[in-house]
């Protein structure tokens, strides 16, 4: 027994990013989800770019439906160049992303299997959902205009405003290589137009951003003064929020009287090789409705079905306008705003 004990130490040492959640069992040990011929009854093995309290939520998954969850964890291209390596030997049976162009980008490289529910079709709306239901939203997420509630009492209202020169040297980015800047770059593109959009990032550049490739230090420097205006995804607040109400950052709903917040969302869809297409279709459904609201709170995300009650500490958000019209195209623009964002000399 001793023995064997050392053995999963060691083996789980190896494979650190492989993590076995066995619901009842005592002793599952883990597993490198990517051996081959791991086909078995209850399981179910999940590639995921989002990993944010993920555990809890696959764990309520297994003592509700005895399936095992395996999973691994990564940056949504680095999840689905791998599943692209692997090709008709993949151990994913499900890949879920932080970001909507991902998943639509595994989509056209024929990555995923599209999913006919009748669950699926009423939680999740149209426009959060593959036309050809090949990924599904399980939340939506916004990245919103982040202020100094002590130092800005006039935040700028626009994702252009940004741009505006009285916010030179005060203003914190992330970087171009991030999905989160692609996407919004892309729904800035989807709406004004590209020569439009270039003329707002370039507005942003010639405000010499700070860039800083973490959303929660993003507002902690909007905090610290090295920047009093920001842009950052709405989750990150609330969970600073929740561990210190008084947190002296303030959010800004963008563009409420154009197109909306950008609206970005966790997303999931089974893999087009999946060994274990039915528990897939399983979890999938589940997170999408049973497990909805805990997958989402996990995180402050507000639920992709707008039926189920968001967190507590979003109420304080206020309501507004989203962007919804612009989720599905986020894919197909994905090229055209890494290369403009590279011609802008965003860092
Ligand atoms: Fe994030």
């Amino acid at each position: 027994m001793r023995k064997s004990t050392q053995h999963f130490k060691l083996f789980g040492a190896v494979t650190a990013v492989v993590v076995t959640l066995t619901g009842l069992a005592a002793c599952g040990g883990s597993s490198d989800a990517s051996s081959e011929g791991d086909q078995s009854e209850g399981l179910v093995t999940v590639y995921t770019g989002r990993h944010y309290g993920i555990e809890p939520v696959f764990e309520k998954f297994t003592a509700e439906t005895g399936i095992e969850v395996r999973f691994t964890t990564g940056s949504d291209p680095e999840l689905r160049a791998r599943l692209e390596a692997e090709g008709a030997n993949t151990p994913a049976d499900l890949l879920m992303t932080s970001d909507a162009a991902n998943i639509s980008l595994a989509a056209t490289a024929n990555l995923l299997s599209p999913v006919e529910s009748d669950v699926l079709a009423e939680s999740i709306p149209e426009e959060l959902r593959a036309q050809d239901s090949s990924w599904f939203a399980l939340s939506r997420r916004l990245r919103v205009i982040m202020t100094s509630s002590q130092r800005v009492p006039n935040a700028p209202q626009t994702y252009a405003e940004l741009g505006d020169p009285q916010w030179k040297d005060k203003l914190c980015l992330r970087p171009s290589t991030h999905p989160y800047t692609q996407s919004l770059v892309a729904g800035l593109i989807n709406n004004v137009g590209a020569d439009e959009a270039r003329k707002i990032v370039d507005s942003w550049v010639a405000n010499n951003p700070l860039y800083i490739n973490s959303d929660t230090d993003i507002l902690k420097a909007v905090v610290a003064g090295d920047c009093d205006v920001a842009l950052a995804n709405s989750y990150y607040l609330g969970r600073l929020l929740t561990e210190d109400a008084a947190f002296p950052v303030a959010l800004t709903w963008p563009d409420q009287s154009t197109s909306g917040a950008h609206l970005n969302i966790s997303a999931a869809a089974v893999t087009a090789n999946a060994p274990n297409r039915e528990n897939a279709v399983v979890l999938l459904e589940w997170l999408a409705s049973q497990g909805q609201k805990l997958f989402s709170d996990a995180n402050n995300e507000f639920p992709a079905d707008s039926r189920v009650e968001p967190a507590e500490v979003l109420a304080g958000f206020g309501s507004f306008k989203a962007d919804t019209k612009s989720v599905r195209d986020l894919g197909g623009l994905n090229a055209q705003a890494v290369e403009l964002l590279s011609a802008a000399r965003y860092e």
